[in-house]
């Protein structure tokens, strides 16, 4: 995965005014609830990269 995907994923999908997710439709027309697993799958990779840079300041 090249890096800064997840941010962009994070800014498309986003919760639309009906509570479904904005990128889902924008993208492939479907209609997902939000969170979808997109966002879920990105919120865990930046917590992953958060948490490996601040192991390494530790360190
Ligand atoms: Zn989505």
């Amino acid at each position: 995965m090249r890096s800064g995907q997840e941010q962009t994923i994070v800014a498309v999908h986003i919760r639309g005014l009906d509570g479904m997710c904005v990128g889902c439709r924008a993208w492939w027309s479907r209609l997902t609830p939000y969170p979808c697993w997109q966002v879920d799958w990105a919120t865990s990779q930046q917590a992953r990269t958060i948490t490996a840079r601040f192991l390494e300041g530790v360190r």
